[in-house]
């Protein structure tokens, strides 16, 4: 699913922020991306959900070759096939639950109708098939990020990029949400979590931990 070939991104001013990693993530994997503030975490995030090309070194995504793509290509390639969970959810305020979990279909050229048919049925796999005339202020912060999770996957994305999901979330809420996560996992998602939070990490089969912007030798070695 995740094939990154020696990837290195740099920024003006001489920040390396990844330097030189190269991982396999297959198709139906759930890890961790792991690493305090400052590894390269929030680089690889934009590196693999394609929002960010490396500076040296190849990045394929479900069998595509990002840097062999016109920038159209690459749009669609993201909208298709891979789906974003955030910190801080990112719904639209004025917009109930319902339509802001349409919204994840905008750009599959579905109508309106029908996105929101899906939707319905997308907060339905996130047990919120109650809330769906809510606005997010009317719901708790776990509700918000549930919202948000049905967003992403309301499309059927194989790939499913997490960025520290429960950050924002009291300790039941972000139990909740990883629950949810791992059973998108067991439904066949490949699922990636980006997050500073070691508890997090151990709890997921897999840890591809980073120090520095390369991968720490244990993940490497394997
Ligand atoms: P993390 O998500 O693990 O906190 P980041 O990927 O955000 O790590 O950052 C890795 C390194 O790259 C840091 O030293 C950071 O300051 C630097 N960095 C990140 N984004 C930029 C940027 N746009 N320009 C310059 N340096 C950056």
């Amino acid at each position: 699913m995740v094939e990154l070939d020696e990837v290195t991104r740099s920024y003006p001013g001489g920040v390396t922020a990844v330097r030189e990693i190269s991982l396999r993530i297959a198709h139906g994997e759930m890890a961790a991306i792991v690493g305090p503030s400052g590894s390269g975490k929030s680089t690889m995030l934009n590196l693999i959900g394609t929002l960010d090309r490396p500076t040296t070194g190849s990045v394929r995504i479900d069998g595509f070759d990002v840097a062999a793509l016109s920038d159209r290509r690459v749009s669609a390639l993201r909208a298709q096939r891979i789906g974003f969970v955030f910190q801080s959810f990112h719904l639209a305020p004025g917009q109930t639950a319902l339509d802001n979990v349409a919204d994840g279909l905008l750009y599959s050229g579905t109508g309106l109708r029908e996105r929101r048919r899906r939707a319905a049925s997308a907060l339905e796999r996130v047990e919120l098939g109650g809330r769906a005339s809510h606005l997010p202020h009317e719901l708790s912060g776990g509700e918000r990020q549930r919202v948000a999770i049905a967003r992403a996957v309301v499309g059927d994305p194989p790939l499913l990029l997490a960025d520290e999901p429960t950050g924002n979330l009291d300790s039941a809420s972000g139990a909740s949400v990883m629950a949810l996560l791992r059973g998108l996992h067991a439904a066949g998602t490949t699922v990636l979590v980006i997050t500073h939070d070691r508890d997090i990490a151990a709890a997921l089969p897999r840890q591809v931990a980073m120090r520095d912007g390369a991968l720490h030798h244990e993940e490497a070695a394997a």
